[in-house]
């Protein structure tokens, strides 16, 4: 399948719970490796007719702060690699981290479309918030709460356009 799309993001933003969501009405986790296969997971998933692999990473990332930016960034550029389509995913009640930024980086290098993904957007109010994650330089905010599933519909509809 040619199809593949990666949640990229910091630990905690919501990526594995985003994942789950996409992958619920197939419950098709392709292969879990867990530690093998550096940390990531895919999954199978559906949209409007269009079929996609969906890539979770940095599922279990080790303590040291050192080895743990190390594993994000090598997870970022393996989904950059290896994706069609990358969700960058931050969460809009801590705003933008040193992280998020080093992430962003990698990502602005990409050839590949990015989608900035807000999440934890749980009420409208929290919206207004969101339009810091523009200071990324990576064109639109996408708001979601992958808790709800809001939002995420029309996340999707713009991800499958680039298929
Ligand atoms: P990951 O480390 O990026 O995979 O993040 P997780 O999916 O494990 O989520 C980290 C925490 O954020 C968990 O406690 C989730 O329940 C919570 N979370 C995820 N999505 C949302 C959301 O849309 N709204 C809120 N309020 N919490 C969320
Ligand atoms: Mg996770």
């Amino acid at each position: 399948m040619s199809n593949i799309v990666a949640i990229v993001g910091r630990p905690n933003v919501g990526k594995s719970t985003l994942f789950n969501r996409l992958i619920e009405a197939r419950k098709a986790i392709v292969d879990d490796f867990s530690g093998v296969t550096r940390d990531r997971h895919y999954g199978v998933s559906e949209w409007t007719g269009h079929d996609f692999t969906v890539i979770d990473t940095g599922g279990y990332v080790a303590n040291s702060d050192d080895v743990f930016e190390a594993a994000i960034r090598e997870q970022v550029l393996i989904a950059i690699e290896e994706a069609s389509v990358i969700l960058f995913m931050v969460d809009v009640t801590t705003g933008i981290t040193d992280l998020d930024d080093e992430i962003a980086t990698f990502l602005r290098k990409s050839k590949k479309p990015v989608f900035v993904v807000s999440n934890k957007v749980d009420n409208n109010s929290q919206q207004v918030e969101s339009a810091t994650f523009y200071g990324f330089g990576l064109g639109e905010i996408y708001n979601i709460s992958a808790m709800t599933g809001s939002g995420t519909g029309e996340l999707l509809d713009e991800v499958v356009k680039t298929f």
